[in-house]
């Protein structure tokens, strides 16, 4: 915490990574509203890092700032959205170049840089990342200029091995670039396991109240070419986080430790329990002992395996949507990381983008204690019977 010596993170967010306001001691930033600021007599700028709100706005840079630190980041760039964040990474590579992107991840990643690399003349190669071997195999084969992974993907809760994908894309002279939306930087920081650039959703948990849309890249490099490339990009494409959307983003972050423990205690229960359930073909939750991602979760997230999980229904398609319209304290509604617990049918939505499972409903774990969401999950279930 600024002039306050070493705290924990916990304790340095809570106080939105900053001391009070030196001249009111206002104990809250403000929220700096101005596009555009003044030049002097002599024609230099009043201050020299404030011309135009597209790069220079005060409350964007104290989040970055704020989830640099969270991140062990030497610089992050605030974008308007994670999907604004993903495609200035994504566009970094030249006409004619190569993107490897993981399969079965999130659909509207998958289905943006489908049209986007195409439109740019991109060969994009899509694979199954979280089966090491493939994707080794593939990064030696196509030797791609990025490759983009969710370090925990959804929907379908796989996990990658960051450092063994970053010596891979590394031995081909690519770029890493891991989403880590599912588990937050609070549990799992790529750019600690060997991933040149950190994406997320700040839409998801970091906000954590379902209000604002935000996105965020990080990297250990800032004077990397690809650095130069998204900080360009963001300035002159002007994808800009907006000064209250920054703003209620810092507040958001304020309470992520508490959130993502609360969230990440109930998911597992809940997991848990459903796991156990006759109505319950499967549950995919990293969490669990059994889950294919288990060990390698265990290893790399240092803070709980995240609020999200998904249950796959006995029945199919119809008896899924007729658990998810049964439930009454969860809301059935795209979206997750937010303190409400959401539930979704994802085929439905995913528009056959991927290939999503018919009987499956993802879960976002909200901060509801375990026994009332299991109460609700048992109440929903029993319809089946
Ligand atoms: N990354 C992941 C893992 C997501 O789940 C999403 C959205 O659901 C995004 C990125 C896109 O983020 P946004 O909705 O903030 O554009």
């Amino acid at each position: 915490m600024v002039g306050r010596g070493d705290v924990s993170v916990d304790a340095w967010l809570a106080h939105g990574g900053g001391a009070p306001d030196p001249v009111t001691g206002a104990v809250v930033p403000s929220i700096p509203m101005a596009t555009t600021f003044a030049r002097g007599g002599d024609y230099a700028l009043t201050s020299e890092e404030h011309g135009y709100v597209r790069d220079d706005d005060d409350a964007v840079r104290r989040v970055e700032a704020v989830v640099a630190r969270l991140e062990g980041a030497a610089a992050t760039r605030a974008f308007a959205s994670g999907m604004a964040a993903i495609t200035a990474v994504a566009r970094s590579v030249p006409p004619g170049g190569t993107l490897l992107l993981q399969s079965s991840i999130y659909w509207g990643a998958t289905a943006a840089l489908r049209r986007l690399m195409d439109h740019h003349g991109v060969n994009l190669v899509e694979v199954d990342c979280t089966d090491l071997d493939v994707a080794s195999a593939a990064i030696a084969e196509h030797g791609p200029d990025l490759v983009l992974v969710e370090a925990i993907s959804n929907p379908m809760l796989g996990v990658v091995d960051v450092p063994a994908l970053a010596d891979a894309v590394h031995d081909v002279g690519g770029v890493l670039a891991v989403d880590a939306t599912v588990p937050t930087p609070l549990s799992l920081r790529p750019l600690e396991l060997g991933a040149d650039l950190s994406i997320h959703s700040a839409t998801k948990s970091l906000n954590g109240h379902s209000d604002v849309l935000a996105g965020l890249v990080s990297t250990f490099d800032a004077d990397s070419e690809v650095w130069r490339f998204i900080t360009a990009e963001r300035k002159q494409v002007g994808a800009v986080l907006s000064p209250f959307s920054a703003w209620l983003l810092l507040r958001g972050l304020r309470t992520l430790p508490l959130r993502h423990d609360r969230s990440c205690r109930s998911a597992q229960k809940l997991a848990e329990h459903l796991d156990a359930h006759p109505n319950v073909v499967e549950v995919l939750y990293p969490g669990l002992d059994d889950h294919p991602g288990h060990a390698l979760a265990w290893k790399h997230c240092t803070r709980g395996y995240g609020s999200l999980l998904s249950v796959r229904v006995a029945g199919g398609a119809d008896a899924a949507i007729r658990v998810a319209t049964a439930l009454e304290l969860c809301v059935t509604a795209t979206s997750l990381g937010g303190v409400e617990t959401l539930v979704e049918h994802r085929h439905t939505v995913e528009e056959g983008v991927t290939d999503v499972p018919e009987d499956l409903l993802r879960v976002s774990v909200g901060i509801e204690p375990a026994g009332d969401l299991i109460a609700d999950w048992d109440r929903a279930l029993a319809t089946l019977d």
